[in-house]
């Protein structure tokens, strides 16, 4: 278990970003595989090293949950087709159902516009000793609502708010809210997985041409591609006003799926190894009552 920490924490802090004034986005490869390299075989390599961590996750997670003190929000962001459900899902294999759980965030309904960017997350978060999954997130606020301004039109703000500081005000209030549930006991990590757009295209083909992938293609997406420079500037931005050391961002490259699952993996590690967790102590009132317990069972005829 040692051994695998220490990988995991390897791996996880040369794509972690906590102070966000240096970060740029051009330092961060999406085609990195930190050494490990693209020969016969690595994929099964890669999926062993996976099973080890999610063995060791799925250890962590049972403890999170008997001390029931706290709760951990992980937020995925990304491009169409970065592998932001595959991720999830294999990484979360191991762990009990009933420990997580997966909110997707969608366009906005009619309801929700008539509400603050936040309300829509609050019933969403996760409870003390449970692991939440956000699969897109109010992050979408400072993206796709940054790129699309129609949307932010369809928000219903006064117009004496929307001013040219809007995103930067959203900023601030999303860190403010990271901060108030750190503060509380949900800790929050985020994951941006960093497809490049060559890669993005060879998964889109991909789709078209493989029959069983046609389900997941859809004309939109690959609409969007044409706003690839405007959607990276917002990302860049993003993570430069919101990667904080309470609630860092993991910079995951994408471009090789076996990979970015060894970095989520790492992240998920990381954080919950930073919460000091253990399973309840029993004290001497519950040894007591153990030990009755243990005499009444084996004084059964
Ligand atoms: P899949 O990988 O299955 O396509 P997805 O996360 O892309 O999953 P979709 O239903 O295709 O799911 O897309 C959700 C859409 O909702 C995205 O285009 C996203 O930009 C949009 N969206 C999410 N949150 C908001 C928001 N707050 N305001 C506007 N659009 C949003
Ligand atoms: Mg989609």
């Amino acid at each position: 278990m040692e051994k695998v920490l220490k990988k995991a924490r390897a791996f996880a802090k040369n794509f972690r970003v906590e102070d966000g004034d240096k970060f740029r986005l051009k330092d961060f490869d999406p085609n990195e595989t930190l050494g490990l390299k693209h020969e016969e075989g690595i994929k099964d390599r890669a999926a062993d090293l996976l099973q080890q961590g999610v063995d060791v996750l799925a250890d962590m997670q049972e403890k999170l949950y008997a001390q029931d003190r706290w709760g951990l929000l992980l937020i995925f962001q990304a491009m169409d087709a970065a592998g932001k459900d595959g991720a999830i899902k294999h990484v979360m294999s191991g762990v009990n159902p009933q420990g997580c759980q997966v909110f997707n965030f969608k366009a906005p309904s009619a309801e929700e516009l008539d509400h603050d960017f936040l309300w829509r997350s609050g019933k969403c978060l996760p409870e003390r000793g449970r692991i939440g999954i956000f699969n897109r997130s109010y992050y979408e606020e400072v993206l796709v609502v940054r790129v699309h301004r129609e949307l932010l039109a369809k928000q219903k703000l006064p117009p004496q708010l929307v001013t040219k500081k809007i995103w930067k005000e959203r900023f601030d209030d999303i860190n403010a809210y990271e901060r108030y549930l750190t503060r509380n006991g949900i800790a929050v990590r985020k994951f941006f997985l960093n497809v490049s757009r060559d890669e993005q295209k060879k998964r889109f083909l991909e789709r078209l041409e493989t029959p069983d992938k046609n389900w997941k293609f859809s004309v939109a997406d690959a609409q969007e591609r044409g706003h690839w420079d405007d959607y990276m500037d917002a990302y860049e931005d993003m993570i430069r006003h919101t990667a904080t050391d309470y609630a860092p961002w993991y910079v995951v490259p994408a471009d090789n799926k076996w990979f970015s699952r060894l970095v989520v993996a790492g992240g998920i590690i990381e954080a919950l190894d930073g919460l000091n967790l253990a399973f309840p102590e029993v004290d001497e009132a519950k040894r007591k009552e153990l030990a009755a317990a243990r005499a009444m069972l084996e004084g059964e005829t």
